[in-house]
């Protein structure tokens, strides 16, 4: 006889659980789905403000005004894409290297089968482990990374894994390949003349945030686009690239930043290349007033499940 009884806190975190994105069934049987959503309730990366854990809860409460059909792109993604919410990946708050292990293995499990997931930050340090897990199964994939940050320092306060480092230690451990991985969106104020140029002495193509500005969309996709070529790319998406006006509810806010328009403008720009995984990061809903940086985000994650659909499409056509 079953008996039930509320799961324990102690093995699984109290704000981690089930509340779906766009009330798809939660379901963890990845044998027939193309895209899975998956939380990563994680913030000890976090070196200022913290409360990440919290943004898969506020992206999914935000995406529950989502309607099928993606007029910008034609695509009416459920059509061709078998999608679910696979729930949170369990994690340990306050302790970073055991939470990443566990995160190393629950993308693990998720990339036994061909889905095609997004994962829902969490801190940006969850993007390291991600990676860890995706090049074992890929080999080193095109990095497509929107932020206000490099995410490329050495270390914080002694130690080498924080939100501000995934990166780095990516590079370190040849998760990525530097020559086809580009970042955009950096900007804010620096430590010294040196942080300027990290993301271009490793290699990376960077096209600051001023530079965006000034160059425009389009002409910023076609580098991207050209950069990444066909292999396996993947898309980390830092929500402090969006500017604190449409997106306040973040950890390390930067001015001088981009609208919600332009965003989508972006990310749609990217139709056709061969993204195997996504993640959105960096969502704090306890520094967002009306949920607006929840529901861009939740819009994003949209466009991405919107670029599966039409290279799933693609493929079968
Ligand atoms: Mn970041
Ligand atoms: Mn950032």
């Amino acid at each position: 006889m079953t008996h039930y009884q509320p799961v324990n806190a102690m093995e699984y975190p109290r704000y981690s659980g089930i509340r779906t994105f766009m009330r798809l069934p939660h379901i963890t049987d990845l044998g027939y789905v193309d895209i899975a959503i998956v939380g990563v309730p994680f913030d000890t990366g976090g070196t200022f403000r913290v409360g990440a854990r919290f943004g898969p809860e506020s992206i999914r409460n935000e995406s529950m005004l989502l309607r099928p059909y993606n007029p910008a792109l034609g695509v009416s993604v459920f059509e061709h894409c078998s999608c679910v919410d696979y729930g949170d990946l369990p994690t340990a708050p306050g302790y970073l290297p055991d939470s990443h292990q566990l995160i190393v293995e629950g993308v693990k499990q998720v990339l036994e089968s061909s889905v095609t997931p997004i994962f829902l930050g969490g801190d940006h340090s969850v993007s390291l482990p991600i990676l860890r897990a995706v090049a074992e199964k890929y080999g080193p994939v095109a990095l497509v990374h929107f932020d206000s940050h490099s995410d490329l320092w050495h270390g914080y306060f002694g130690g080498k894994d924080t939100h501000g480092t995934p990166f780095r230690r990516a590079l370190e451990e040849n998760l990525i390949d530097v020559a086809r991985s580009s970042q955009i969106g950096l900007r804010g104020s620096l430590y010294d003349e040196e942080d300027q140029q990290m993301s271009s002495t490793a290699g990376f193509h960077v096209v600051t945030g001023p530079e965006l500005h000034a160059r425009g969309i389009a002409s910023t996709i076609a580098e991207v686009r050209a950069r990444v070529g066909s292999g396996p790319a993947y898309l980390s998406f830092d929500i402090d690239f969006v500017d604190p006006a449409y997106a306040p509810g973040t950890g390390t806010p930067e001015v001088g930043g981009f609208t919600g328009a332009e965003c989508q403008e972006l990310v749609r720009g990217l139709i056709g290349i061969n993204f195997i995984a996504f993640d959105l990061v960096e969502v704090m809903p306890a520094y967002d007033p009306a949920s607006v940086t929840g529901l861009l985000a939740a819009n994003l994650v949209y466009e991405f499940m919107s670029l599966v659909a039409l290279q799933r499409r693609d493929a079968l056509a």
